[in-house]
């Protein structure tokens, strides 16, 4: 458990409803320059005032894009889990003061690797539109995003679509390890993977990394976004 976190702070100067399901989230704040940010970085941001509230709720969003300048960071919310998360962006708007913990992050660009696998879901979009975009240009990339439906696929920051989307509904985690296998590129060299999003395909596919293709766990950053309920 971590103590004495500073609390930081910054102002909500947009929100925009990308889609049912996805907020856009333009925040700036001064406190941004203190960071020594690398792509990959999440913000733990809490669900209400920070500051005067003990023991407030965070959720975990990452870095979508930062504009050091004007020191501005996006971030891509999603409300697929109808959570506690969900219903505190739709109260925001413009103007509202945010508060979050120092970011930073586990999930970093690595740049050593030739080429890269990216698979994620919707809500971990953001989170690979920023490694792809701050891969040098020479590197290999082989994407998988899985989605629910076509309509909550949503566009990098800068209204492009570089990645391969696939609607998988229901999603059956076995059955995108099949694609994933039929559709796998013939690279050469050093591989690196970042497996991110629903919880039981993400332990698929990193099982299927380490067990049949044989990589080895420093090639591969896997996370679940958020935990299961169990079963009753
Ligand atoms: C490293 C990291 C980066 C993250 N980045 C982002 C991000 O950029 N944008 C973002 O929206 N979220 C991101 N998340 C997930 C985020 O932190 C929350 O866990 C998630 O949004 C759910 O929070 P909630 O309060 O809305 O729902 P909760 O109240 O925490 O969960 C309610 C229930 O809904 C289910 N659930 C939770 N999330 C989903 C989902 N996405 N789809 C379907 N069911 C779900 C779970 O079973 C859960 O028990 C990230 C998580 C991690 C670990």
């Amino acid at each position: 458990m971590e103590t004495n976190i500073e609390i930081q702070k910054g102002q909500l100067i947009e929100i925009k409803q990308l889609n049912r399901h996805v907020f856009h989230l333009k925040i700036q704040s001064e406190d941004f320059d203190k960071m020594q940010y690398v792509p990959g970085f999440t913000l733990d941001i809490y669900l209400g005032n920070g500051e005067i509230l003990s023991n407030l709720e965070t959720r975990k969003y990452s870095i979508w894009n930062y504009e050091p300048v004007h020191q501005i960071i996006d971030v891509a919310i999603c409300t697929f889990s109808n959570g506690k998360g969900a219903h505190w962006v739709s109260t925001l708007k413009n103007g509202d003061i945010l508060y979050f913990n120092p970011p930073k992050g586990k999930l970093l660009i690595n740049e050593s690797a030739d080429y890269y696998y990216l698979i994620g879901d919707i809500t971990s979009l953001s989170h690979l539109y920023e490694i792809n975009r701050n891969l040098s240009i020479n590197k290999k990339v082989f994407s998988f995003i899985y989605a629910y439906s076509q309509r909550d696929i949503f566009p990098d920051i800068d209204g492009s679509f570089p990645f391969d989307y696939y609607v998988i509904n229901p999603l059956i985690p076995e059955l995108v390890q099949q694609k994933i296998e039929a559709l796998e590129p013939d690279f050469s060299g050093t591989g690196f993977a970042y497996i991110l999003g629903e919880p039981k395909t993400v332990i698929t596919l990193h099982d299927y990394f380490k067990n049949q293709k044989k990589w080895n766990s420093n090639q591969l950053r896997s996370k679940p976004f958020w935990k299961e309920i169990k079963d009753i």
